[in-house]
């Protein structure tokens, strides 16, 4: 009976839906939906949701809205707990959105009874998150086009609330809050609260949004005068056991991202909403020390209509490992169940069910979760009152209270919620909460991004990564932190390589994938363009910097000149700054660098900085300094700049390293070489590709 009435409030939205568009018989922008996006011209297609915002927020009865841009799922994260917060502390009627499912032109004609917040990421070079674009170029344009056609103030109706994510590691910091606040204002928006900025790089980031968002709600609460409640846990989500399926039956997913790859053949187009299965073509280690895995995997795209260009990044797709599935499915007490099917129905209509139903516990954790990530201080709070006795329900309102405790309990061990939980109750089950506050509270399992570390010109379907995997040994934890999708992508490489069944350091994972679609050994990708390219004239002299695998890009913008060189291109001059511990540890592709001088003589020069050789440590930036006179002659030639690796230190010591370069060879004013080096970024002739 229950899922009737679930069923019903279902159908009755689609309905709504559809009559909303034969009513009013202008476009409706389709409602994407990552899971059962529907095949463009269906019907299903055609019954999309509203692009209005006012409308959308009429028809649901909501008057906060919470627009997401985000790139790896953390500030769609934020916005869910935003909302979630605002109702259950203050009786807001909350809705999340993504930027990208609605129009701006009528922002003008949200009630000022009404709120709306941003949660903003900032990507890369200070640019919008994929689904931002389109709302950033038109808030930032000159003179937006707003549906009432007023130009004076348009939006002084417009109450707001900000907070940006980013890194200041990167030169934009939090570029996106900051232009969007300033576009808002300056469009006669008024922000309730501070616009809050949480830093990725400082490691503050989930600290950062809980001290901005206490003063913020506050603000809220007195600018609509609204009183706070004591919050009570509602959950968002309705779970539903399917005694009439199994996990046989055709219609359950069983980890298949969406639809089409439960019916059969998925096709194109290849997104971030829907990968392509790819095979591996090959896959080898390109050094291997006794702890310290690094690989080299080739990806076949040949059979999608998928297509890259040397620069561009490639997502990889991954499963948790078993063990991880395991624990948690064993202390929210789980386990005996994980393969009982079960459908999950959103218990209001704006609110989205982030994998396709139905499906099984098993499926969820072991695809859809980010069951390993940082734990969220304030989902520890959350989880309190679900506590399977006193003294852990004690313990787990301290470490949800308490930053700094939290911080050496958590955080320093590296420690994901199963392993927290398991910590706490001292192994006891946490058979109380509910699951849909495990799908609010942990975020979607996210694809990894990677250089891809060949060239379309030589390779056009033949995508390579190089790619380290991630193994960190703790003081005070037995096992070392393991990286999700490297060490995936090691048994997949183990498999490939003759092992039927890979555990890389112990860990197992379901490597055929759901209904055995990945053997043969596939693995889920699609591809991100960047704008990290070669200079289109192909005798421009460029310089490198990437040690370790920041090498990857590298590898392909070589190879991509070795092979112009071979068609009977001239190239210019290549020269690359290359790091790594020593040289008969971990010098990656050091054959193939000969092979390339072969071709192309002294047009490529490889530069090494071995840290660990000498008595001191010597770093890629110590070799450009040496090489000043140099560096400064090819820039004079106009030479593009490429940094690549960590953003954390290198990135950052080469940008200072490149100043006092041009500051002692020019005999100029270290600002004004720090301007020079701005205005190369500016026009792309200084390109990083940093992570
Ligand atoms: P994850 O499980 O995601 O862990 C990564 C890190 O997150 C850990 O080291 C740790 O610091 C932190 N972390 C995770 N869980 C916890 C926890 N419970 N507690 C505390 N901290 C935690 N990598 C390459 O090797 N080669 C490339 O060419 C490359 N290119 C990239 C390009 C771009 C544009 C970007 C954004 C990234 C790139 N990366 C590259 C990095 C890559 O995407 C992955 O981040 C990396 O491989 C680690 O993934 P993982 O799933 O194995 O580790």
């Amino acid at each position: 009976a229950e899922l009737d009435a679930l069923d019903v409030i279902v159908l009755a939205v689609i309905l709504l839906g559809t009559v909303a568009y034969l009513t009013k018989g202008k476009y409706w922008g389709v409602k994407k939906d990552p899971y059962t996006t529907p095949l463009p011209g269906s019907a299903a297609a055609k019954a999309g949701r509203t692009r209005n915002i006012v409308e959308k927020l009429e028809e649901s009865g909501k008057n906060c809205i919470i627009f997401y841009g985000s790139q790896t799922g953390t500030a769609e994260d934020y916005a869910s707990r935003l909302a979630k917060e605002g109702k259950s502390r203050f009786g807001l009627e909350t809705m999340v959105a993504d930027l990208e499912d609605y129009d701006y032109d009528n922002l003008d004609a949200v009630p000022s009874d009404k709120i709306v917040m941003f949660v903003l990421a900032t990507y890369g070079e200070g640019e919008p998150t994929d689904n931002a674009v389109e709302f950033y170029e038109f808030i930032t344009s000159e003179n937006p086009d707003f549906s009432s056609g007023e130009t004076e103030k348009p939006l002084k109706n417009l109450h707001y609330v900000a907070f940006g994510l980013g890194n200041n590691t990167y030169e934009h910091y939090n570029a996106m809050v900051r232009n969007v606040d300033k576009a808002l204002q300056r469009l006669g928006a008024s922000r309730i609260g501070e616009a809050g900025e949480g830093d990725d790089g400082a490691g503050t980031m989930e600290e950062d949004f809980l001290a901005w968002k206490e003063p913020m709600w506050e603000a809220v609460a007195k600018k609509m005068g609204l009183q706070e409640r004591e919050a009570i846990y509602e959950p968002i989500f309705g779970i539903v056991e399917r005694d009439d399926l199994t996990r046989d039956s055709p219609e359950v997913y069983l980890g298949e991202p969406n639809k089409m790859h439960l019916d059969g053949e998925p096709k194109g187009p290849f997104n971030a909403h829907n990968p392509y299965t790819a095979p591996i073509q090959k896959s080898y280690e390109l050094f291997n020390s006794k702890d310290r895995n690094c690989l080299h995997m080739e990806i076949d795209i040949s059979g999608s209509n998928l297509t890259y260009q040397t620069g561009d990044h490639i997502a990889i797709w991954p499963t948790n490992a078993g063990q991880e599935v395991d624990r948690f499915l064993n202390i929210f007490d789980l386990a005996d169940k994980r393969h009982t099917v079960i459908s999950v129905k959103p218990l209001e209509p704006t609110a989205k069910v982030p994998f396709p139903t139905p499906t099984t516990y098993d499926a969820i954790v072991r695809y859809h979760m980010e069951i390993c990530a940082p734990v969220s201080r304030q989902f520890v709070a959350t989880l309190a009152a679900f506590a399977p006795d006193d003294e852990s329900r004690a313990e787990l309102t301290k470490l949800g209270n308490d930053k700094d405790y939290f911080h050496s309990k958590v955080t320093t061990q590296y420690l994901n919620i199963a392993r927290l939980l398991e910590i706490v109750s001292k192994g006891k089950k946490w058979s109380n909460v509910p699951f849909s506050a495990l799908i609010e509270g942990i975020t979607k399992l996210q694809p990894r991004y990677y250089s891809i570390s060949s060239s379309s010109l030589e390779h056009p379907k033949l995508v390579s990564i190089t790619a380290v995997v991630e193994s960190q040994a703790l003081p005070g934890r037995e096992d070392p932190f393991k990286g999700v999708a490297t060490n995936y992508l090691l048994a997949l490489k183990e498999k490939q390589n003759g092992d039927a069944s890979p555990s890389p350091y112990g860990l197992t994972y379901e490597i055929t994938g759901p209904r055995n679609k990945y053997d043969g050994i596939h693995v889920p990708v699609h591809i991100r363009h960047s704008n990290f390219k070669l200079p289109s004239d192909p005798t421009r002299p460029i310089i490198m910097i990437g040690p370790g695998t920041g090498v990857a890009p590298f590898r392909g913008f070589i190879r991509e000149r070795k092979k112009l060189a071979e068609n009977g291109q001239t190239v210019g001059k290549s020269i690359l700054f290359f790091g790594c511990r020593r040289s008969t540890e971990d010098f990656m592709y050091q054959k193939e660098w000969e092979e390339v001088k072969q071709v192309l003589g002294d047009k490529f020069e490889l530069v090494t900085a071995f840290s660990r050789e000498g008595s001191k440590k010597v770093y890629v930036q110590h070799r450009l300094k040496e090489r000043s006179k140099e560096i400064n002659a090819l820039l004079d030639q106009k030479a593009f700049f490429y940094v690549c690796g960590d953003a954390a230190n290198m990135a950052r010591e080469v940008n200072a390293t490149l100043a006092q370069i041009l500051a002692d060879e020019r005999g100029i004013s270290k600002s004004k070489a720090e301007e020079i080096v701005k205005q190369m970024r500016a026009s792309n002739q200084y390109q990083e590709d940093v992570w």
